[in-house]
């Protein structure tokens, strides 16, 4: 394998193998460094029914399996290692995997975000069994029952707000008696009737069998006293934020206060270090979708081969 390449891409989501699809096809000879759980989070969905051409749908490690077979056709090639240091400093970019050392005239980061989970085993166990982290993804599944959002910020009441359209009722679950969110989103899902609230509470346990339905109901700790109770409930859905993996870049690239990468100019993919391109949730507060992510991938590999032809002048 080639360790000195013309475009390195680091992320095999959606925005990275989209990257790997038009900068093989532009002739770069891209490699993605896709780290030992490839594909992102959609390889902890079930079914995707919002990206387009899949009338019937698609599963997500269905998607993630046809987005690495349309790049590997056109001669991207692929490390399942993980990035565990990288070095901006100076063109070409140093990267370390799994010990290796590996350079790049230009760098596309596409590492994404990870959801924050409660960590509990049954909330492992029933992820995708009626626990999930996005609603977007999975709120249609939920038509007609009871569900409970885990949060108390904007994406708790996006989610919350969002579940609506399906669920009969929605409690919002949060360990404090106000919310983090903004005014605007405050309001609306307090003044939304399918909304309730169970303040000072936090999930302490997911009750419910995957192979028998899948979720039947949560306890709930009250953060005051620890008292416990058990609530009824079809469907768990956290929204207690995203944490997005850049810890690679820390000092070396410009991130904001929760750590997403902050592009040099908005519409491109551009970082102020010149060669550098973000694509994806990595850098993405707003729309967080397969659909965005693999949009910026396209843009990111096409800022990435412009830069090369202008360095090549
Ligand atoms: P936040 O960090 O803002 O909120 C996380 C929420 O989850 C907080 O209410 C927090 O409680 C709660 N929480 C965190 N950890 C736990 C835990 N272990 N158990 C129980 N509760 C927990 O994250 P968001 O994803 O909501 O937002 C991140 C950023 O993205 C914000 O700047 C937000 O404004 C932005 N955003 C904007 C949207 C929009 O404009 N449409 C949509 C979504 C996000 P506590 O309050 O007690 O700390």
């Amino acid at each position: 394998m080639d360790k000195n390449r013309k475009v390195i891409i680091i992320g095999g989501g959606p925005a990275g193998l989209t990257a790997a699809i038009y900068a093989a096809r532009a002739n770069l000879a891209p490699l993605v460094i896709e780290g030992y759980q490839p594909g992102g989070q959609l390889t902890i969905t079930t079914e995707v029914d919002n990206y387009p051409a899949f009338p019937e749908g698609i599963t997500g490690p269905d998607l993630i399996e046809n987005m690495h077979k349309q790049a590997a056709r056109f001669q991207a090639e692929f490390h399942d290692g993980e990035a565990e240091k990288v070095d901006l400093s100076q063109r070409p970019f140093r990267l370390t995997v799994d010990r290796e050392e590996f350079t790049a005239e230009s760098l596309i980061i596409a590492t994404g975000a990870t959801a924050r989970w409660l960590g509990l085993e049954s909330e492992k166990k029933l992820m995708g069994y009626g626990v999930s982290a996005c609603a977007t993804c999975d709120g249609f599944f939920f038509t007609d029952k009871e569900v409970i959002v885990i949060g108390g910020g904007d994406t708790a009441m996006e989610e919350a707000i969002f579940l609506t359209r399906f669920a009969t009722k929605v409690t919002v679950i949060h360990r404090r008696d106000e919310l983090r969110a903004s005014q605007t989103m405050r309001k609306r899902a307090t003044e939304n009737k399918k909304i309730d609230f169970k303040w000072f509470s936090t999930v302490a346990e997911i009750l419910g069998d995957p192979a028998a339905g899948g979720v039947t109901g949560v306890i709930l700790e009250d953060t005051r006293n620890g008292s416990r109770t058990e609530f009824r409930c079809d469907g768990v859905f956290m929204g207690i934020g995203h944490t997005p993996n850049t810890a690679l870049f820390r000092d070396q690239l410009e991130m904001d206060e929760n750590g997403y990468l902050v592009k040099a100019e908005q519409g491109t993919t551009r970082m102020a270090v010149p060669g550098v391109f973000a694509a994806g949730d990595v850098a993405d507060t707003r729309y967080r979708q397969a659909i965005t992510a693999a949009g910026t991938g396209c843009q990111a590999a096409i800022d990435a081969e412009r830069f090369l032809e202008e360095q090549a002048d």
